[in-house]
C-alpha cells in the first residue's frame, strides 16, 4: 500500500474512532500519552514489569492508533529517539521488562549474537526440523524439486549399470550432474 494511502487511512480511522468513542464514553478525556504508558508499568527493584498487552513476549502499546513495543517507548522516553534500523535490547533478558536502565540500542546482528551466546536459539536438537523431521522440506516437499521419489528411485537403481548419465538426464529432464549427485548419494540419499 502506498504511503499516502496509509496516512489517509489512518486519518480516517482516527476521525471515526474518535466519534465512536464519543458516543460510547461521552466526552470523558482520555489519559494522555506518557501517563497512559506509565500507569501500565509496575516498578520493581530490578526489572519493571509491563502490565499491558503483549506480542511474542514483548509488551506493546497503542499510541495514535499505531502499535509500538513497550520497551521501545520506554527507551525513547528516557534516552531519546532510536536510530533507524536499530533494535532496543534487554540487558536483563526479560522481554516484559521496561526499565530504561536495562535497555540499549543495537543491531539485529548484535541481538542474534547475544541469543546465540546465551543459548536461546533453537539450533541442533532444539531446531524444529530435528524435533519433527517431517517438517524438513526435502524430496518432494522441497520447493525446487523436479523429480518424484519414484523417479529418483528409478535413477538410483541404474547406478553401476552400463546406461550413461547423459541418457538418463535427457529421459528425466534434469542435468547430468543431478544424475551423478543421486548416484553419489548427495541427493535423494534416503530413497
Ligand atoms: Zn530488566
Amino acid at each position: 500500500m502506498p504511503y499516502a494511502d496509509k496516512e489517509k487511512r489512518l486519518q480516517y480511522m482516527r476521525k471515526y474512532r474518535r466519534e465512536w468513542n464519543r458516543e460510547k464514553f461521552g466526552f470523558k478525556a482520555r489519559v494522555p500519552f506518557p501517563e497512559s504508558f506509565w500507569r501500565r508499568v509496575e516498578r520493581g527493584p530490578q526489572c519493571w514489569k509491563w502490565l499491558g498487552s503483549f506480542r511474542n513476549g514483548y509488551g506493546q502499546i497503542e499510541i495514535n492508533y499505531k502499535t509500538i513495543g513497550a520497551h521501545r517507548v520506554s527507551y525513547e522516553l528516557q534516552h531519546g529517539s532510536i536510530p533507524l534500523g536499530f533494535l532496543v535490547r534487554h540487558s536483563c533478558d526479560n522481554k516484559w521488562c521496561v526499565n530504561p536502565e536495562h535497555l540499549s540500542v543495537g543491531t539485529p546482528k548484535d541481538n542474534t549474537h547475544d541469543a546465540m551466546e546465551r543459548g536461546r536459539l533453537a539450533t541442533g536438537e532444539r531446531h524444529p526440523f530435528n524435533i519433527n523431521p517431517a517438517l524438513r522440506p526435502r524430496g518432494e516437499r522441497h520447493w525446487k524439486v523436479k523429480l518424484t521419489e519414484d523417479q529418483a528411485r528409478a535413477i538410483k537403481s541404474k547406478r553401476g549399470s552400463t546406461i550413461k548419465s547423459s541418457v538418463l538426464a535427457a529421459q528425466f529432464c534434469v542435468s547430468k550432474s543431478t544424475i551423478k549427485a543421486i548416484w553419489a548419494n548427495r541427493l535423494w540419499r534416503w530413497v
